[in-house]
């Protein structure tokens, strides 16, 4: 993420023109003002309502003419060490925005609920290889906040200086040799968005945020600049904090903080650690340390990439929800409803006491609950009694009737059916351990616990 202010400073431009018509291909941008999803337009009006949450989004969420810079590769060393390129990259109004890929027509994204004594604090949402945009919106000093970009001499493809575009301007009006555009670069990250229960004002936000990033750095072992945090959908705006992995294929982290149902509340008790309390009791040991340091200081919360957030940052402000957090557990759920609700509904549709009896066992283990009951697939003549959309696995749960030879029979016949569809499939017999089962199969139920 460092090198993107070297990246827009070097006055020759590498612009992403199309194969075919060797055209600088121009798209808009629609970002969801609740969630910071981003919805990328090539051409038509785009989506009127976000892909992710739903909310309407307005004609003044769009970012127009935005052409697509190539990525450039940056060795690790330089991006920690170069001081020069993070002044850059403040100095920068940078909006960064994100899309979860897609398997077959459905978001590819694990959620998870970070809860205490049954209590939602956060729900967690983790995407593989999400699609990420990096946004060059305009210096941060501009004068008109809502005038995005920089002139660009589309013939030359070299940034254009404001005299240079001037001086365009005045020789031929009708000159296209001058562009005012909005630069941006994308890659594929692995990605976590966290939206706490409660809303909460800047301050907190802005502290959560770095606190969290420096105890999953500490907590992972992870080089700085491996792991970046930004609020969504803006710095002004904090409805909910996004972590992506700086290195393409990522580190894993993000995902086990989705998985493990303890990694959160470890990551809450480094965060503690880090702000001079006292993990157990939340106690200030800064004094008891020696240390000097009354909202913040660079041995806690700042870091010269934060620099925009110091003004807000104060450690003693996320004392109570960090002391949750650590007390807390993290319950992975498959689909965008509440864990619970979606139990209902489960429920609702089973259409045997077995099937009610599997479901509460993966519900009451803190397992995954299923996305679908009796979900039909009609290529395979077959319904089983649930369904990972995500995962592609289809669940049988055999009766006795499952154990005559006619019945296993067409069993066999719809299991070679969906296995030539590349769906997996597990069979839980009503006379097996099914907690033993479920135990074997942790990438599609969790790991419980
Ligand atoms: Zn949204
Ligand atoms: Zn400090």
């Amino acid at each position: 993420m460092y090198h993107e202010g070297a990246r827009y400073r070097v006055n020759k431009v590498n612009l992403a023109f199309d194969e075919n018509t060797q055209e600088l291909t121009e798209y808009s941008l629609k970002l969801c003002s609740s969630c910071g999803y981003g919805h990328m337009i090539s051409s038509g009006p785009g989506p009127d309502t976000c892909g992710s949450c739903g909310t309407a989004i307005r004609p003044v969420d769009e970012i127009r003419s935005m052409v697509r810079l190539q990525n450039v590769t940056v060795k690790r060393a330089d991006q920690i060490t170069s001081d020069e390129e993070e002044r850059q990259r403040v100095g920068y109004e940078i909006q960064t925005t994100y899309r979860f890929s897609e398997i077959a027509g459905s978001i590819d994204v694990r959620k998870a609920e970070v809860t205490l004594d049954d209590n939602l604090l956060a729900t967690l949402r983790y995407g593989d290889a999400a699609q990420i945009w990096r946004i060059n919106l305009g210096w941060r000093r501009r004068s008109n906040p809502h005038d995005h970009g920089f002139h660009l001499d589309v013939e030359r493809g070299y940034w254009a200086t404001n005299k240079e575009a001037d001086d365009n301007d005045r020789e031929d009006p009708q000159s296209k040799l001058v562009r005012k555009v909005v630069p941006y670069v994308e890659d594929h990250r692995n990605v976590m968005t966290v939206k706490f229960a409660e809303q909460h004002d800047v301050n907190v936000m802005a502290s959560v945020q770095s606190a969290l990033k420096q105890a999953i750095q500490q907590e992972y072992q992870l080089e700085p600049g491996e792991l970046a945090a930004e609020p969504l959908p803006s710095k002004d705006d904090r409805q909910l904090l996004f972590f992506y992995e700086s290195a393409e294929g990522g580190a894993g982290v993000l995902r086990q903080l989705v998985e493990d149902p303890s990694a959160m509340a470890r990551v809450a008790r480094a965060a503690l650690a880090i702000c001079h309390l006292d993990p157990e009791t939340g106690e200030d040991r800064a004094a008891e340390e020696h240390i000097q340091c009354e909202a913040a200081c660079y041995d806690c919360l700042l870091e010269y990439g934060n620099q925009p957030d110091h003004n807000f940052i104060d450690r003693s402000l996320i004392r109570q929800l960090l002391i949750s957090l650590s007390q807390s557990r993290t319950v992975a759920s498959s689909s965008g409803i509440s864990r619970v609700d979606q139990l209902d509904e489960m429920m609702r549709l089973c259409d045997s006491g077995l099937e009610r009896k599997w479901l509460q066992l993966v519900h009451d283990t803190h397992r995954a609950i299923p996305t679908h009951a009796q979900y039909l697939i009609a290529s395979c003549n077959t319904r089983p009694d649930f369904f990972y959309h995500d995962k592609r696995t289809a669940i049988y749960i055999d009766g006795p009737v499952h154990d005559q030879d006619e019945t296993a029979a067409d069993d066999g016949l719809i299991e070679s059916r969906l296995m030539a569809a590349g769906i997996m499939f597990i069979r839980f017999r009503h006379d097996e351990d099914w907690e033993a089962k479920l135990k074997e199969y942790p990438d599609i139920f969790g790991t419980g616990g």
